[in-house]
């Protein structure tokens, strides 16, 4: 390579904020990628950077509000939905996206989660699901399988957990997708389409968390569990969605895909609709 071409510059930076770097994660932790995929995908989107913004919650994946170099809002604990939502009512003119984890998106903001997609506001929903609360200390949540062992459930998990592609579905989501860590091309495209859907538009995030939930279940480190990944991992974009809970069982597959792509009014289309009415005089 011609030294003039060298620089330790990374592409991504301007959509960095350097200065806050190097970043808290653990070493194997699939936040860095999930960050990546997101960077990479505002940065080809039709939406000028700075309309592009992101309200992240409490946990790991909070963090990404103070690592990007765009207007974004560090809220608290399960509300980044309602955060957002007040954002986007005000200023529809914006790309909103909500980056958050499942601690924190679904089992302390699950209520906010299930109305949000059914009023089909426009947000993107990024949902890193590592099936832990990662920062706090490896606690048991929402999307924790079956018999998993975390810090709170030391004998295994005896509650279900949510299967949110099917959630997301059931309470009217016109686009949702699962992609691991591991799949960047597919899960970076799939975030550039939730931008250009109209409506509560949700990617799911498989994600490894090797120190919280990772070494509790039999996974050596985040290799072993991307390996798991990596040989799970099944693309079935017309999955019957009642089939794809995940319980990181060796052996047990993965279904990922842009499961759903449709088209439904979205929550500002049908409030423009009634104002109009309302001024027309129509009954
Ligand atoms: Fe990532 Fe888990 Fe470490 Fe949090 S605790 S930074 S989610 S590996």
């Amino acid at each position: 390579m011609n030294a003039a071409t060298i620089t330790d510059r990374h592409p991504g930076d301007v959509l960095l904020r350097r200065e806050r770097f190097p970043h808290i994660w653990c070493p194997g932790c699939g936040l860095g990628n999930a960050l990546r995929c997101y960077v990479e995908a505002m940065k080809v989107s039709d939406t000028p950077l700075d309309k592009h913004v992101v309200v992240s919650g409490i946990g790991c994946s909070g963090r990404v509000a103070g690592y990007v170099n765009i207007d974004s809002y560090h809220t608290t604990h399960g509300r980044p939905i309602p955060f957002a939502t007040g954002l986007k009512l005000m200023k529809p003119e914006l790309e909103v996206t909500v980056f958050s984890g499942d601690g924190d998106l679904i089992t302390i903001g699950g209520n906010h989660f299930i109305h949000t997609a059914r009023r089909n506001l426009d947000l993107n929903i990024l949902f890193v699901n590592n099936f832990n609360y990662g920062m706090t200390g490896g606690q048991f949540g929402a999307t924790t399988p079956y018999a998993a062992r975390t810090t709170t459930t030391p004998y295994g998990n005896f509650e279900q957990a949510f299967n949110m592609p099917l959630l997301a579905a059931a309470c009217g989501a016109p686009f949702v997708a699962r992609w691991t860590t591991l799949h960047v091309r597919q899960l970076k495209e799939a975030i550039q389409r939730a931008f250009e859907v109209e409506g509560f538009a949700f990617v799911e995030i498989i994600s490894p968390c090797p120190i919280g939930f990772g070494r509790k279940n039999r996974f050596a480190d985040a290799m072993d569990e991307m390996t798991h990944f990596r040989e799970g991992a099944v693309v079935d974009h017309d999955a019957d969605l009642r089939e794809v809970g995940i319980t990181m069982r060796r052996g047990d597959p993965i279904v990922v895909g842009n499961f759903v792509d449709v088209e439904r009014p979205s929550y500002d289309v049908g409030k423009r609709k009634l104002l109009q009415k309302v001024r027309e005089g129509l009954p």
